[in-house]
């Protein structure tokens, strides 16, 4: 960002959404944890989001929980009240030092395959509030991540905070990786509406590492519903073909087998209270 000729500090979100609108070439500042490595010469004005407090609330209202772009992991992971899910997500996220600065909006927004916090929201049927100078718009996280997340947001919108309506229903949420700091292998999210004997009711299995993006499994989720947890033992021929995206720490296999064995653990974590 060799060419940034304004920094900005706006302090509420009004003054937030007038510099997003009229700054040219603006870029948003939330925890700087990725923003710190662009290269990118077109950005001629910085806007800092961190003295925004708006933007930095947890709060149950209208039937809702609502996350603040600007919460950290760290605020996520030390809430009791938050769904176990989310505050193992916000735990996954590298280590104490960086957690202390990671937000939800950077989390979201980043779109890259070893972001943890979104598989847990998009099991959870997160959507995302979008809000300009003219007013707001939702999408669920599912539609964010159908694109990337930057082909998503118009230049004039700030993320502004995540909703979600039915955030007590069981969840759990799991990410293996190499090293307790490492990146992803392979995260996994489970969510259902209820649990009867070994009947599940709308089960939601999203995947992340394994995927560029964060991705719903529709096939699991069917074979789940309609068998239950006798279909945990089925897993194998559904992941047969399914196409992951290796590196040099793990190969396609090897992320394929952590799928089944992450699923079959999750849905019973979820199951009982949503600890491993
Ligand atoms: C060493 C290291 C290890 C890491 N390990 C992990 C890990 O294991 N798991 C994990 O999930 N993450 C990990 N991260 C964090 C991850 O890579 C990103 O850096 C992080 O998600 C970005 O969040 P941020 O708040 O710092 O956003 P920033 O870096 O400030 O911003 C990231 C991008 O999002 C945009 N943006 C931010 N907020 C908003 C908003 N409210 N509205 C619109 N756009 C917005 C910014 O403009 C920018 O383009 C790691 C980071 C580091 C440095």
């Amino acid at each position: 960002m060799k060419n940034v000729e304004k920094f900005i500090r706006p302090t509420n979100i009004s003054e937030l959404l007038e510099a997003r609108a009229k700054e040219e070439n603006n870029i948003l500042l939330a925890g700087g944890t990725s923003l710190i490595f662009s290269k990118d010469a077109s950005v001629r004005t910085i806007i800092d989001m961190s003295e925004v407090n708006e933007l930095k609330n947890i709060e149950f209202s209208d039937g809702k929980l609502k996350l603040g772009a600007m919460v950290t992991m760290t605020q996520l992971r030390h809430r009791s009240d938050l769904p176990v899910a989310i505050r193992n997500a916000a735990l996954s996220v590298a280590s104490t030092p960086i957690r202390n600065v990671v937000t939800v909006g950077g989390e979201v927004m980043r779109g890259v395959y070893w972001n943890d916090l979104p598989v847990a929201l998009m099991a959870l049927d997160a959507v995302a509030v979008f809000a300009s100078t003219t007013g707001e718009r939702a999408m669920p996280l599912e539609e964010v991540f159908s694109l990337h997340p930057t082909k998503t947001i118009r230049p004039d919108e700030v993320l502004t905070r995540v909703e979600l309506t039915d955030y007590m229903r069981p969840a759990a949420f799991h990410k293996f990786s190499k090293t307790a700091t490492d990146y992803a292998i392979a995260s996994i999210a489970f969510s259902a509406r209820s649990f009867e004997g070994s009947t599940v009711r709308e089960p939601k299995v999203v995947v992340g590492a394994v995927t560029p993006l964060p991705r719903r499994l529709n096939d699991v989720e069917r074979l789940l519903s309609e068998k239950g947890e006798s279909a945990l033992e089925e897993l194998e021929t559904l992941f047969s073909g399914f196409k992951t995206r290796p590196d040099f720490r793990v190969s396609a296999e090897y992320q394929r087998n952590l799928m089944i064995v992450g699923i079959r653990r999750l849905f019973r974590a979820a199951r009982d209270g949503g600890e491993e």
